[in-house]
Parts: structure tokens; C-alpha cells; sequence
């Protein structure tokens, strides 16, 4: 039998498809790599017929099902021509600083009070706007579309769709993360648009997240999200407070906060959308670290380990414990600091310090940052978050250990871990009407306790944050 639904996870570093339909067990069958390209320090750039040749290959695995999700990388953005479809740009991902400078003058202007009341979100590098911008301002042929009336510009969900269905649309959770769209209203803000130069008219159209993208050969597309929030929904995050964190190229932590807009402005969260389905939009807070699994695969290219294995046990005490902290900011510091000018750091190094000892602060710094991060969610929220994790690191048990020592909280990992791609195919059944189960909270692979006596996990934090405080600013003159 056909199953029901196919999701495809389009991620930064994959594209993976996955077939669930209701009572059985889902199955990941198709995950294609995608490489991203560094044509400049600081750019990060991925050709968009690549990525859609991918989707569709996908698509095409998956047969004859009832319904179709797309979950996408979120900020990551594009232009393309309306008439022949073609890009006229590569995306430009996520993580790409090429903006970072125009930014800073901004701020210094004090424009972020702006961005931060109607997009909820600060000035930063990280968001489509300024991207979407720079493109109209950088690249003649993007320039000479606009002229012509024939400009498409928008996040790579609104590219795939268009050249998958036919429709020009994009939903509110990831409109809500191009810095845009205004929180309160769910439209874009002529305002905001203003600002970051981008024509409102080559924007596509704003949907509920569950509902109608068009069909792809006769199969109705039924649902398009964000990849972290479709982790949300994956995970079984459904009340106030639910949160998750996913390990992947970064780390995102999300906790659901309901209907109303969650304003955080002083805590370096972000407030957006987590889903809309019909007029109901439910808000989540957000907060990212930019290198997890990022801050690995660099560790393994300049060769402080051949194989994965090798990392995810250590006898010595945790490196922190011993004075050496590793500050994964390679591509900057995002929650709660927001500081592209910061850098990596290693600190605490002495002669007798080894490549295995360098690897286990790399993996206790991205939990500490994560650890930072979820203090700060804690605060908004009046209580612990419980954590829920996924992705690449939450394969490895000393990570997990470790995350639960330093947050002082159980840390639990699923049996089913394709958490992204199950949401969406989950929303994608809500789209006709059918259930999907997701995870509830029995539904544990591992559970991981802290050990830690409190005070020393509090040691750790704050000899971390010390190393944090050192990274802040480093790059600041070199890039004036
Ligand atoms: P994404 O969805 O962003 O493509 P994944 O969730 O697949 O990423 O996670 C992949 C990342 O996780 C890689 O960067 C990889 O280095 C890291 N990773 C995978 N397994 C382990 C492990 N056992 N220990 C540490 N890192 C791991």
C-alpha cells in the first residue's frame, strides 16, 4: 500500500524525504547531501536548481501519496524571474554576514527599536531583509528584473513552491523570520520593506502554514514551514511552555508560548510564529546558537579527529572542570548576545593539553552556549523548560550528559529522531483532515540526568561566560 504523506525536510546541510502514513512507523527514505559554497570569508551560498532538483527527486520517491509537506531552512533567500522561473541569484543561506557591516550602521543609527517593535526580531544579518536588499542593490540582473516588472524575490519555500505548483506563496512561520513581516499583523510592513529596500510587490503571498499550496502532478501540497518549528510540532509540542532543541548545523532552541505575540525584547529571544492553521496563529520563542554541528565538522576538517567515534567519550573530567573553555562563535554569537563581530576562542591551554581534550570543550562549549540560551528561555517562561533535543549531536551520549549537567535539567532524546520532517508530514495530514501521531513525552530513546552538583555546574557557566565575554567585539576593527 501507498503510504499517506511525504515530507521533505529541505535543510541546510540535506534534503531527506520522509513516507508516514497513520499507525505505522514513519521511515526516512531518501536523504541527498547539499553543499554549500564559500565564494567569499563570511558568504554562504547554495545554487537553487540544486536544491530543487533534490526536492523533486524526493518527490518523486515518494509516489503516489495523499499529501505533500515542505519544511525549509527558513531565512535563506533568492531572486528569481517571474516569467521563466529561473534564479537570478544564488540562495544566499542563513548563515551568510555578508550584510553585517550595512547593519551595524544601522544600529549605531538606533533603527533596531524598529525592527525589534514590528518584526519582533533585531538587526541582524541572520534575516532575509537585508539580504533581499543587498541583492536589488548588488546584482544588475536583479536589478534589471525589477525594471522589467519581472522580480521574485523571497525564502527558498516561496522558490520551490512556485516551481513546483505554481504558486507564489509563502506561510506565516517563515515569513515571520525574514525580518519583513509585521508580528502583529501577519503582512508584510510596507514600513519594514522600506527600510531594507525590498519591494513589497515582489514578495509572495502570505499563507496559513496547513492548508493549500497548489498540487504537484495532481498531489495537493498541504502544508510548508519552517524546519525548526516543524521540530516543534514534530516533538509533540502542543502547550505553552513545550519546548525542544535541535542540534543541527546550529543549535535552535523553540518554546511554544501560545496565542499571543510573546514580547521579549530585552532578552535576545525571538518571538515568531511557530505555526498558523486556519486564523490561529500560535507564537513560539526562539533562540539560536549559529555553530553546533558546524563547530564539529571544522573540528574534523583541520583534523582534531578522523572519526566521530572518537568524540563522543572521554576520561578525563569535563575540560571546563579543568580551566579550558572552547567559545564556538565561528560564525558569530547569536542569542542572547547577537554579536557578529565576536569570535571562537579557545582559552585555558597548557603543554600538555591534547587534540581530544580541544574536542571535548568544543562539544561542552556548544552546550554551555546552548545552556546560556535556555536560562534565558527559562526566565520568560517561569520555569524550567524541559528538554526535548534532536539532530546530529544528540547522537552523542557525552553531549547529552553533558547538557544535562550543565543545564541541571534530564535532557531526553526520541526513539524516532527524523523530528523535522515528522512534524511537517504531521501537518501535512492535518491539511486533509487526517491525524499523525507525534512523540508524547513517554516516548524517550534516552534520558540523561544531570550528575553535577549545582554549585560546580554554576562554576562551569560562569567560567564560560567569562570566555564568552572575551570573545565579544574581536572583529570589530578588523572589519571596520
Ligand atoms: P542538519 O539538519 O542541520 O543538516 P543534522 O541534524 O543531520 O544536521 O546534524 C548533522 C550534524 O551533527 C553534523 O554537523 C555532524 O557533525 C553532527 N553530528 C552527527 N553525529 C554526531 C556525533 N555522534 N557527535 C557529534 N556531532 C555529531
Amino acid at each position: 500500500m501507498n503510504p499517506s504523506f511525504a515530507a521533505i525536510d529541505q535543510g541546510t546541510s540535506s534534503t531527506r524525504l520522509l513516507l508516514a502514513s497513520a499507525g505505522t512507523a514513519p521511515q526516512l527514505s531518501l536523504a541527498l547531501r547539499n553543499a554549500p559554497q564559500h565564494p567569499r570569508p563570511g558568504w554562504v551560498e547554495q545554487a537553487p536548481l540544486e536544491l530543487l532538483a533534490k526536492v523533486e527527486a524526493c518527490l518523486q520517491a515518494a509516489g503516489r501519496v495523499q499529501a505533500i509537506g515542505i519544511a525549509n531552512q527558513g531565512e535563506s533567500c533568492l531572486a528569481w524571474d517571474a516569467r521563466s522561473g529561473e534564479p537570478l541569484s544564488p540562495v544566499i543561506v542563513w548563515q551568510d554576514d555578508r550584510t553585517a557591516q550595512q547593519l551595524a550602521a544601522l544600529r549605531a543609527e538606533g533603527v533596531q527599536a524598529l525592527t525589534l517593535e514590528r518584526a519582533g526580531l533585531p538587526l541582524d544579518c541572520y534575516f532575509s531583509a537585508s539580504k533581499l536588499g543587498w541583492l536589488l542593490r548588488n546584482d544588475a540582473g536583479v536589478a534589471r528584473a525589477h525594471r522589467a516588472g519581472r522580480l521574485r524575490l523571497g525564502t527558498t519555500d516561496a522558490f520551490f513552491l512556485d516551481r513546483l505548483t505554481g504558486q507564489f506563496v509563502t506561510d506565516a512561520s517563515t515569513a515571520s523570520r525574514t525580518s519583513l513581516m509585521n508580528l502583529a499583523s501577519g503582512a508584510w510592513d510596507p514600513t519594514l520593506c522600506a527600510l531594507f529596500g525590498v519591494p513589497m510587490e515582489c514578495l509572495p503571498a502570505i499563507r496559513p502554514t496547513v492548508g493549500d499550496f497548489g498540487l504537484y502532478r495532481g498531489i495537493p501540497v498541504t502544508a510548508s514551514i519552517v524546519d525548526q518549528q516543524a521540530a516543534l510540532y514534530g516533538h509533540g509540542c502542543r502547550a505553552a511552555g513545550d519546548a525542544k532543541i535541535t542540534f543541527g548545523t546550529g543549535a535552535f532552541a523553540l518554546a511554544l508560548t501560545g496565542a499571543q505575540i510573546p514580547r521579549a525584547p530585552t532578552s535576545g529571544l525571538l518571538p515568531t510564529v511557530a505555526w498558523q492553521i486556519g486564523a490561529e496563529r500560535s507564537y513560539a520563542l526562539d533562540g539560536g546558537v549559529y555553530d553546533a554541528g558546524s563547530a564539529v565538522e571544522w573540528a574534523g576538517r583541520i583534523g582534531l579527529y578522523t572519526d566521530l567515534s572518537e568524540i563522543t567519550a572521554f576520561g578525563a573530567a569535563p575540560a571546563i572542570a579543568r580551566g579550558l573553555a572552547f567559545v564556538p562563535a565561528l560564525s558569530g554569537l547569536a542569542c542572547p548576545h547577537w554579536d557578529r563581530s565576536a569570535a571562537a576562542l579557545w582559552v585555558g591551554m597548557n603543554a600538555a593539553t591534547t587534540r581530544q581534550d580541544l574536542c571535548q570543550a568544543l562539544l561542552e562549549g556548544i552546550a554551555l552556549r546552548t545552556a546560556q540560551v535556555v536560562r534565558v528561555m527559562d526566565g520568560h517562561i517561569g520555569a524550567a523548560v524541559r528538554l526535548r533535543i534532536d539532530g546530529g549531536l544528540a547522537r552523542n551520549p557525552y553531549f547529552c550528559q553533558f547538557l544535562a549537567d550543565a543545564t541541571g535539567r534530564s535532557v531526553a532524546t526520541r526513539r524516532f529522531d527524523e523530528l523535522t520532517a515528522l512534524g511537517c508530514a504531521a501537518l501535512a495530514a492535518r491539511g486533509v483532515g487526517q491525524t499523525l501521531e507525534t512523540p508524547d513525552d513517554d516516548d524517550v530513546a534516552s534520558l540523561f540526568e544531570p550528575r553535577t552538583a549545582p554549585a560546580d555546574a554554576l562554576a562551569w557557566q560562569l567560567r564560560f561566560a567569562e570566555a564568552v565575554s572575551k570573545t565579544m567585539g574581536w572583529k570589530r576593527e578588523l572589519s571596520a
